[in-house]
């Protein structure tokens, strides 16, 4: 059998560090979603870029699949080895290997987290923006999908922050893509194509970061709304009208219902509420907060109720970040499915009230929380314990996706493809543009090796 071939050549070099134990097969046979798990052949804990070479050039030599491993938090079945083989972890794969506060800039090993770099970077006065809602994800995870989060409205995604990678081709060759500098017009993007992959083209072992200024003010408030739509406008205005907000995050009632339960929010109610962060001069903080103040009182908002201390900022963003986790808790006994819709701003509310309406035919509970800053939006779609709850739960997501689309707008604006939502594909790009992202595929990965059976259908 190949892949017993290629583990036991592996072992030459990695020792105990490439393993057949169940209990690791088994975790590693699933991200956080509810797609059904497969368990790899055996799973690899690599310590060096030399050894994901190696690694990678045995698994090519005998067609054998690899997943890239970095937490195991994405959330369409990105991680799962639907064709077994070998999952690659890269959670040892963890320092900070340089970072220089005149250039802003930093380079890390993939299995470095975003939590971890943050606490490196923050006696330097620096941080590294992008904060999907859960610390354990890992900068190659974040890199491979993508990410984004709360911060993007101000900061970009990774797209705009990963500068330049190393990468271990399919084949085992290693190559580097772009560098250091702010902008170049040399050669194609090769970063950008790796930026978003999800570990289908190659294993990223180390990236070169964009880094940002701890601002000197911050403030944070909430406002609460009456209906979602007054809410949503707010959003529409204070974007048009190019306040630089740092977040700006929707959580419709239930979600706020599910939060205040969940995080022990004080002084809310379960209504349609935004909540912001403003960052810059202390002079400039105020300017913002009262510019958007007056644009939420325009459209009916209730009031700002700020969150000046560090203290509470940090548990009204906390909440914020375990909105997931609340409306799982307020649904015992529910598995989840997140859709990810994005659309162009002017969108936003045709987007977000038709999901709503959509919802309620469907009888299904599914709060909303959303970066509708960047126009994206969750619906965490509840799935009842019943045989047909995962069918209703889907068909949801399909309405919602659907309308996006028409609205000129993406499947997913930060989660990623993985298996739950290949078919979308060619309906938002284009059957030819598909062609060509397939070329792709097939000229820097023609045995397949890569992560198989993700973002393409078949
Ligand atoms: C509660 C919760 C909230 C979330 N909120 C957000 C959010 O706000 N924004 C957001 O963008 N996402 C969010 N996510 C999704 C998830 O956290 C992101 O997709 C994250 O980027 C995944 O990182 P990871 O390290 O866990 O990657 P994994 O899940 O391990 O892997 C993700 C994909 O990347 C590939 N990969 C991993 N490491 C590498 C590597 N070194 N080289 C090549 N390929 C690699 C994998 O093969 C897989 O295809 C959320 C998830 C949860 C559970």
């Amino acid at each position: 059998m190949p892949v017993e071939a290629v583990i036991a050549a592996a072992r030459e070099f990695l020792g105990d560090r490439i393993t057949t134990n169940t209990a690791l097969r088994d975790h590693h046979s699933h991200g956080q979603d509810t797609q059904p798990p497969v368990m790899p052949d055996a799973v690899a804990f690599i310590e060096s870029t030399e050894e994901a070479c190696r690694l990678m050039a045995l698994c090519h030599a005998e067609r054998v699949p690899v997943v890239p491993w970095g937490a195991g938090t994405s959330l369409e079945g990105h991680v799962t080895p639907v064709r077994g083989g070998i999952t690659l972890d890269m959670s040892r794969m963890n320092n900070v290997l340089h970072v220089s506060q005149p250039d802003m800039d930093c380079r890390v090993q993939a299995g470095v987290t975003r939590e971890q770099l943050n606490v490196h970077l923050r006696d330097m006065g620096l941080f590294f923006p992008v904060d999907p809602g859960t610390s354990a994800c890992t900068i190659g995870g974040m890199s491979a999908t993508r990410a984004s989060g709360t911060n993007a409205v101000r900061y970009g995604t990774m797209r705009d922050n990963v500068m330049g990678l190393t990468v271990v081709m399919p084949d085992g060759k290693l190559i580097r893509t772009g560098g250091r500098v702010r902008k170049s017009s040399s050669g194609y993007d090769l970063t950008r194509l790796f930026v978003g992959s999800e570990g289908t083209l190659g294993i990223i072992t180390e990236i070169q970061l964009r880094l940002h200024g701890i601002p000197e003010a911050v403030s944070s408030a909430t406002c609460q709304f009456n209906t979602l739509r007054d809410a949503v406008e707010t959003v529409i205005s204070i974007l048009q009208l190019g306040i630089p907000v740092a977040r700006m995050e929707l959580l419709d009632e239930v979600q706020m219902a599910a939060c205040i339960a969940y995080s022990k929010l004080e002084g809310l109610a379960a209504l349609p509420t935004l909540f912001f962060e403003f960052h810059g001069t202390e002079a400039g903080v105020a300017e913002q907060a009262s510019q958007a103040e007056e644009l939420a009182l325009g459209n009916d908002g209730l009031g700002f109720a700020w969150a000046a201390e560090a203290s509470a900022r940090a548990k009204l963003w906390q909440a914020r970040h375990d909105a997931y986790w609340a409306a799982l808790a307020w649904k015992p006994g529910h598995k989840s499915i997140a859709t990810d819709a994005i659309v162009p701003i002017s969108r936003l509310n045709e987007a977000i009230l038709g999901a709503k309406e959509d919802i309620s035919a469907s009888g299904l509970t599914a709060p909303i929380v959303g970066h509708v800053g960047d126009g994206n939006f969750h619906t965490v779609i509840m799935v009842p314990p019943e045989p047909d709850g995962m069918a209703r739960a889907w068909e949801l997501d399909k309405k919602i996706v659907a309308r996006a689309l028409a609205l000129g707008g993406s499947c997913s604006g930060e989660h990623g493809v993985g298996i739950g939502k290949r078919e979308f594909l060619e309906q938002e790009h284009g059957a030819e543009a598909l062609t060509v992202m397939r070329a792709v595929k097939q000229a820097l990965d023609p045995r397949g090796v890569m992560n198989p059976g993700k973002i393409f259908l078949n």
